[in-house]
């Protein structure tokens, strides 16, 4: 059994979505579950309709969905023959439960609604693409992941029941594979006892697929992307960017934990535990090597290379010169954990600490305020964070010329960077 991701960029033109079939025909034989995300920017259109909803702005709401309606109308038409008509009156049931919940007030929180909303966005895509394999000659099954994922209530961030859900796919997905060899389902979405449509984190379908990988125990997991494979950087910010071959499950985690925009971070812990080897592939050319993650130990990595842009820097001094002990220290952890802020870099010295934060207006506001009953806070923007892992002293000294280095941080494996 192997599991497959497409992600958005797979499924974001006809030209695109039309590499899927061959790539599914040269594994044939094989038992594979396929998660796919919502095609292209879908998410970003439905998270602006879930706005307009809450803002009271209810013909925005419905016309900023019939948009998103219509794009999904139009790509069925061009992919689907037979199977037109079936798929339209699917999407005629998904599209008045959306729309229904547009014509109600918000009387809920604003992530609730957000879910019942975005979650759409998948169930589009892979009734689509379900149809469309099978009249490539692929035949499928389609199920909601809905009935398998239970979830908690923490709507847009949601947390698996892992118990619950691991029975579900015990029981309902696996013997699904005796009668299909594909079974395709969506990403990033789940639902809670009470049947509420939850959202596990944006970009969370990696992580949806790992799930799955790890309760079918799965030979491996397989994400399809635009790119060539994981590159030591971003290959829009740095031309010169290469391909990294081989990666360990901790080599990635650092990698997302600073920030690299490679792979989900919560994707590696479920197949890391059972040692499920991820491969990161092209779609466009299934036939290059890609990247391989999986449990060895690996030398002489070529730097690897993180810029987070839009930083901010929190200098926090101590109010009566009273050392940053533990107390202090202790009551601003708390703060980073009731507003959920994971700082990319701290630093302190005696009577002051230093916080680098994603400039989030919400988040900075918040931090400043709950920070200042306990110190004089002064706020630096327009800040980046460059991070090094197996920095060599050229490469830095490249990549910070002619900044002004406003602080840095530096370890055996790794180099940061905080500049202006
Ligand atoms: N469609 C969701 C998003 O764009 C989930 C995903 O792509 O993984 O965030
Ligand atoms: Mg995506």
């Amino acid at each position: 059994m192997k599991v497959f991701k497409f992600g958005g960029a797979s499924a974001s033109t006809i030209d695109r979505i039309k590499h899927l079939p061959g790539i599914i025909k040269s594994f044939s034989g094989e038992k594979i579950l396929i998660v796919i995300s919502a095609m292209g920017k879908t998410t970003n259109a439905l998270e602006k309709v879930a706005e307009a909803f809450y803002d009271n702005r209810k013909e925005d709401a419905l016309q900023l969905f019939n948009v998103v309606k219509q794009n999904h109308l139009t790509t069925a038409k061009y992919l689907l023959v037979k199977n037109y008509n079936a798929t339209e009156k699917a999407f005629a049931d998904l599209f008045t439960e959306v729309e229904w919940l547009l014509h109600d007030k918000p009387v809920r929180e604003f992530d609730y609604y957000y879910d019942q909303i975005v979650c759409a966005g998948e169930l589009f895509s892979t009734t689509i693409l379900s149809a469309y394999l099978n009249e490539e000659g692929i035949t499928n099954k389609w199920i909601d992941v809905r009935d398998v994922f239970r979830t908690d209530e923490n709507f847009r961030d949601a947390n698996i029941d892992w118990a619950f859900t691991e029975n579900k796919v015990k029981e309902n997905v696996m013997p699904l594979f005796n009668d299909f060899d594909i079974v395709i389902t969506q990403g990033f979405i789940g639902s809670t006892d009470e049947n509420e449509s939850t959202t596990l984190g944006r970009e969370g379908s990696d992580y949806s697929a790992a799930v799955f990988a790890n309760m079918l125990n799965a030979e491996s997991q397989t994400i399809w992307k635009d790119v060539e494979g994981v590159m030591n950087a971003d290959p829009k910010q740095f031309p010169e960017a290469q391909l990294i071959s081989e990666l360990n499950y901790d080599e990635v985690i650092e990698m997302a934990y600073y920030g690299a925009q490679v792979i989900h971070p919560k994707t590696i812990k479920p197949l890391q535990n059972k040692g499920i080897p991820l491969h990161v592939k092209c779609f466009l050319d299934a036939s290059l090597p890609g990247t391989v993650i999986y449990k060895k130990s690996i030398r002489n990595l070529p730097p690897i290379i993180v810029l987070k842009q839009d930083q901010a820097l929190l200098h926090l001094h101590s109010k009566d010169f009273s050392f940053v002990g533990e107390s202090l220290t202790a009551n601003l952890y708390n703060i980073f954990s009731e507003i959920k802020i994971k700082p990319n870099l701290i630093q302190s010295g005696a009577v002051n600490l230093q916080v680098c934060i994603d400039d989030r207006q919400e988040k900075v506001e918040k931090l400043a305020a709950s920070a200042s009953e306990i110190f004089d806070v002064q706020i630096e923007k327009g800040l980046t964070l460059l991070t090094i892992r197996h920095y060599k002293q050229e490469t830095l000294t490249k990549l910070t010329e002619g900044k002004a280095i406003v602080l840095k941080q530096q370890s055996a494996e790794t180099v940061q960077v905080l500049m202006k």
